[in-house]
């Protein structure tokens, strides 16, 4: 037997037609959203994060504005500028910064109405409320992916594997919100495999390239890897798939799985925002 794949390639092209759809409502309403990236310029990831959102804004048609600049007083005083502007839809700090602190504390600048990749945290604290937030993309990416191919949620034991704000806790208040019994495992947690063993939808969020074996996931799971590691090659998750997918029932693969379906997230709430303006 073999897994089912939870593909998020096919999804982010479905995903990709509708908010195109939107965005040209949009535009015939004269209201054409631009979705504003704010980076310092010093990691490659958040470089790259800003590159991928710029390509997949222009593919459903949305105007994007990078600001790259070093100076963080400079970026703050952008940030204003940008909550002043009407067609600014949404806002979007590339983390990390090369001084970690100053990436939070730009975030905290963004208008909560424009954070459309859910980093302010008032989103944050919204969203452990169980309350209407805008969510971190990955997140909500999880969300979509299991939607889409009706895997059950409510009622399941669902165990997370990472504690980060903008992986791990925020799908562990989303799984929540779609009444999972939710176990949040991370660095100090002391038998990872007898954990996840127990797990019906394991998600994986730990960054740590190929942690979850075969020999920690219980046969039938529903197994989703949100880890973009580098590698030889290209890039691995964190589950190792070919020990894993046999035993699973279903999973996500990397690349391919959660990874495409991230920016139409940030997509998807930059067009709810300029619908609901
Ligand atoms: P990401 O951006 O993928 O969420 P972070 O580095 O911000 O990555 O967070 C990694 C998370 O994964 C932390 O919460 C950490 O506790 C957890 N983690 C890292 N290594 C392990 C491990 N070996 N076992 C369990 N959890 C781990």
């Amino acid at each position: 037997v073999s897994a089912r794949l939870l593909d998020g390639r096919a999804l982010a092209t479905t995903l990709r037609a509708d908010l195109t759809t939107r965005v040209g409502r949009l535009e015939r309403g004269a209201h054409p959203p631009i979705l504003a990236i704010l980076t310092d310029g010093a990691h490659a990831a958040a470089t790259l994060y800003a590159a991928s959102l710029e390509r997949a804004a222009r593919s459903i048609g949305v105007e994007t504005r990078v600001i790259r600049e070093a100076d963080v007083v400079a970026l703050e005083r952008a940030a204003a500028e940008l909550n002043a502007e009407a067609r600014v839809a949404g806002i979007v700090v590339g983390q990390p910064f090369g001084d970690p602190a100053a990436g939070r504390r730009l975030v905290e600048h963004v208008d909560v109405s424009k954070d459309v990749d859910g980093a302010h945290p008032e989103s944050a604290g919204r969203l452990a409320r169980g309350e209407p937030a805008f969510v971190p993309a990955t997140a909500l990416a999880v969300i979509a992916v299991l939607e889409a191919h009706l895997v059950r949620v409510a009622g399941v034991r669902a165990v997370v594997v990472g504690r980060s704000a903008v992986v791990g806790r925020p799908v562990a208040s989303l799984l929540l919100a779609r009444d999972a019994t939710v176990v949040i495992c991370h660095r100090a947690t002391r038998n990872l495999a007898e954990e996840t063993r127990r797990a019906d939808l394991l998600v994986a969020a730990a960054g740590v390239p190929l942690l979850v074996r075969g020999d920690m996931v219980r046969p039938g799971a529903t197994v989703v890897d949100c880890g973009i590691n580098a590698a030889e090659g290209g890039i691995v998750g964190d589950v190792a798939f070919s020990e894993v997918e046999p035993i699973a029932a279903a999973i996500t693969p990397v690349p391919g799985g959660i990874g495409p379906v991230t920016p139409m997230m940030v997509l998807r709430q930059l067009v709810e925002a300029a619908e609901r303006s």
